[in-house]
């Protein structure tokens, strides 16, 4: 199979202007203050009803990996896939760290005074629902016009640099001396990882997986309304499907027919739009088709 003669990128770049435009969106909630905990609750919301959407389409951090995917790209070098088994592997070990986020907040209602309706507490996230604002690392933008209070990398005339996650480690290690060099070091690591293999932190990030999981559950599985879909009988076991997709999902190409939900994959198109066979992938919303690929 001559899968370069198939080749077509509108999805991504369609893909790629409603990233940034929520991108713009996201560093304006940013600068006005938006509650929190109301921004967790939309998007755990949209997880279990939409799938990893928000990952595929809308996270600031998948967009900064993409972004250096592309670059890549424009340097023609190759990816490293990872082990197949190591790959689910580090799939399974999200829901661990999501866990223990939560299990650090229920600590925090045992050992602390707060209620569960404690309202003014969650929307502003302060304790014992702190541990939260892990969950909203990846939509950290990289400049800000004010200094936050834990996060900054470097300052340029009163725009400070950020990153995911270097706020949490302020907070957490803000004692030690290790805290800054810390923060370099993980922004380096996942940077460069991220020009090797693709969407390198996704492999580890525990924010919309942490609902996602519920699909796992056979009760669950038709919550999400969106869903990839496959006609089985049009599928050549090409194997393209499982070559572009950029967080390694194998069971498009392994399941022989009919809806595919899978907590993995995060709903970018990439196979649907690069399958060459006529209509054997799409994206439905319930029974609705939305997206097909009927190009070739
Ligand atoms: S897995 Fe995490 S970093 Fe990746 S797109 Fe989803 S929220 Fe963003
Ligand atoms: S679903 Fe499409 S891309 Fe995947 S193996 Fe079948 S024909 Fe190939
Ligand atoms: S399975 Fe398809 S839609 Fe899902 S992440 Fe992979 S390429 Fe994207």
């Amino acid at each position: 199979m001559n899968w370069a003669k198939y080749k077509t990128k509108k999805i991504r770049t369609v893909r790629y202007a409603v990233q940034l435009l929520f991108f713009f969106l996201i560093f304006y909630m940013a600068i006005i203050g938006i509650w929190k905990g109301v921004l967790i609750l939309a998007i755990f919301g949209m997880t279990i009803f939409l799938g990893r959407f928000f990952c595929g389409w809308i996270c600031p951090f998948g967009l900064y990996m993409d972004t250096i995917t592309w670059l890549r790209n424009i340097l023609k070098m190759s990816h490293w896939p990872l082990p197949q088994k190591l790959n689910q592997t580090l799939h399974k070990t999200r829901y661990i760290i999501a866990a223990m986020i939560f299990a650090t907040v229920l600590l925090g209602f045992i050992l602390g005074s707060a209620t569960l309706f404690d309202l003014p507490n969650f929307i502003w996230l302060r304790p014992p629902f702190v541990p939260f604002t892990f969950f909203l690392e990846p939509l950290q933008p990289l400049i800000l016009p004010w200094k936050p209070p834990f996060g900054t990398l470097y300052e340029i005339n009163g725009t400070y640099i950020t990153y995911p996650y270097v706020g949490e480690i302020m907070i957490y290690l803000q004692k030690s001396k290790l805290a800054l060099p810390i923060a370099y070091i993980f922004t380096t690591a996942t940077l460069a990882a991220s020009f090797k293999i693709r969407r390198f932190w996704c492999r580890f990030c525990p924010t919309g997986i942490s609902l996602s999981s519920v699909n796992r559950f056979k009760r669950f599985r038709a919550l999400p309304l969106m869903s990839l879909s496959k006609d089985g009988k049009k599928c050549t076991k090409c194997g393209i499907c499982k070559r572009v997709c950029p967080v390694q999902v194998t069971e498009i190409y392994e399941n022989r027919t009919g809806k595919i939900r899978t907590s993995m994959c995060i709903l970018c198109l990439r196979c649907v739009e690069m399958c060459p066979q006529k209509n054997c992938l799409s994206l439905k919303v319930t029974n609705i088709t939305l997206y097909k690929n009927c190009k070739h």
